[in-house]
């Protein structure tokens, strides 16, 4: 890939300078998050960590990741509403994986009950990598989509800003011009008000659904504040706070506190970490509810990655899109290979020959929120040990992507300033929302790209290992 910053990079005076500016326009542009040491309250608040420069994006491949978003939408809303594709296919995942499980048995709950929702809310992110071929050519392959509490969206949008001020301290006000402008947290917020408008109930409130940590308040609150601007009322409340004063209504509608809640907007409950006993008692009591769930737990369910394996099987795209050859080949185009530890043949086959080459492949659990993967040695030992055992099921097995890494600095509060080989992933934001059985909304919001340092195989930006970026087309 081109290095468009060869000629700044050798200027340590410059780089030193520009850093500065850097950090103190991502304070007042509002690229924010609260500290570790105090991740609850807002009197302390420092940067979210970025990268110094732009990073380069082969513009065919953002284009080509912006065009088949929609068709992402449409498929992830298709296998929320298929029962019988999301039981055939978890059913080994959740003999051995609790938390899939426990997800999956409120789903099943929701449906045996009746499902009250009657509009649906999808947001989601799917995130790619650039896969350098033999002959150097980068190729666009998904990674995953994230189809519950993505995050983002809000502080990316004011990424574009401070990269373009630092390109012009650097001399290069030409190419500060051409960043693209991006703001989904303004997508997203008209999703929400979309949903919300839908359900019907001029006082009803919207919802986010926050974690007990909540040290990325700033990235939400830019959406709330697109909400607030449109007067539609947010509140923030945690499932603990849901078990203690949520109810339900004859009819289901849900209310907190006596306010009528339209929709639920999760930015928590991904990982097990998040559920007591009592919380997942609020998330049935949730999902029982009328309330536009955003996503419900059937569209969690849809982006686990037991879910996005079994999609990259011969066949089933097209079985779950009848009539949609072009977006089933968009849609394939950007598939790594994928490969099921289900126990059997197929399966022993697949785990010996990861053991015989670990270096080709990640092994993932079905988890988010990074750190969860394992590579190279580590991936080796894990699937000796268990290569005979049905817990292999509880993972699936992905080739791996092997970007051009391109050199960067990763400002980080606190860390020295230094170059470091750098890889991005580059996420598009989905929005879509369908009443009964219409889509009366399927957009693409936007844009995230996030940088590490190679060292580091894996882990996101709220994990302390990748940062914010913005793509510098090329
Ligand atoms: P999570 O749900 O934890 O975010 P991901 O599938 O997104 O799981 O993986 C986490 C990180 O691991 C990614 O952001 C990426 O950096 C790295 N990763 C995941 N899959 C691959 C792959 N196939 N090749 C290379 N790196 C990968
Ligand atoms: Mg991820």
């Amino acid at each position: 890939m081109a290095a468009p910053w060869r000629d700044v990079l050798r200027d340590e005076a410059a780089v030193r300078e520009a850093a500065r500016v850097a950090v103190d326009a991502a304070l007042l542009g509002g690229v924010l998050m609260r500290t570790e040491g105090e991740p609850n309250a807002s009197d302390v608040v420092n940067y979210a960590p970025f990268t110094l420069l732009p990073s380069a994006v082969p513009s065919a491949l953002f284009d080509q990741a912006y065009a088949v978003q929609r068709d992402f939408n449409l498929l992830v809303d298709t296998i929320s509403q298929n029962k019988e594709f999301l039981e055939h296919t978890l059913a080994s995942t959740i003999k051995v994986d609790d938390f899939t499980a426990r997800l999956f048995r409120i789903h099943m709950q929701v449906l045996e009950e009746g499902l009250a929702q009657s509009v649906f809310l999808g947001i989601n992110r799917s995130d790619y990598m650039f896969d350098c071929g033999a002959d150097g050519t980068p190729a666009l392959k998904q990674i995953e989509i994230n189809t519950i509490a993505a995050s983002f969206g809000g502080l990316t949008s004011r990424t574009a800003a401070v990269h373009g001020q630092v390109l012009k301290v650097l001399g290069k006000s030409e190419e500060a011009l051409r960043l693209l402008p991006n703001n989904p947290s303004k997508g997203l917020a008209l999703g929400i008000a979309k949903a919300w408008e839908l359900y019907g109930s001029q006082s009803a409130v919207v919802m986010f659904l926050v974690e007990e940590v909540q040290r990325n308040i700033f990235d939400q609150r830019c959406i709330e504040n697109e909400l607030w601007n449109r007067n539609i009322r947010v509140i923030r409340k945690r499932f603990r706070d849901v078990f203690e004063k949520g109810s339900l209504d004859d009819a289901k509608r849900l209310y907190m506190d006596g306010q009528e809640v339209a929709v639920v907007y999760y930015r928590e409950g991904y990982v097990p970490t998040n559920y007591d006993q009592q919380n997942w008692e609020a998330r049935l009591l949730l999902e029982r509810s009328r309330a536009v769930k955003c996503p419900d737990i059937a569209t969690q369910l849809a982006g686990t990655k037991k879910v996005q394996q079994e999609l990259s099987r011969p066949g089933t795209l097209e079985r779950l899109l009848p009539g949609r050859p072009e977006a089933v080949a968009r849609m394939r185009a950007t598939f790594a290979g994928l490969y099921s530890l289900d126990v059997g043949e197929e399966g022993d086959k697949i785990a010996a020959m990861a053991i015989a080459d670990p270096d080709r492949f990640v092994l993932k659990p079905q988890r988010e929120g990074g750190g969860n993967n394992l590579y190279g040695e580590e991936l080796r030992q894990v699937l000796e040990k268990i290569r005979d055992s049905p817990e292999r099921t509880s993972y699936i097995l992905m080739d791996k992507i092997k970007p051009q890494p391109a050199k960067n600095y990763l400002l980080r509060a606190h860390s020295p300033l230094r170059v470091s080989e750098c890889i991005s992933e580059l996420g598009i934001f989905g929005v879509y929302v369908r009443q009964g059985k219409e889509m009366v909304m399927n957009e693409a919001a936007g844009h995230l790209l996030r940088t590490k340092a190679i060292e580091h195989a894996d882990g996101g930006v709220a994990a302390g290992v990748a940062v914010l970026d913005t793509p510098y087309l090329v």
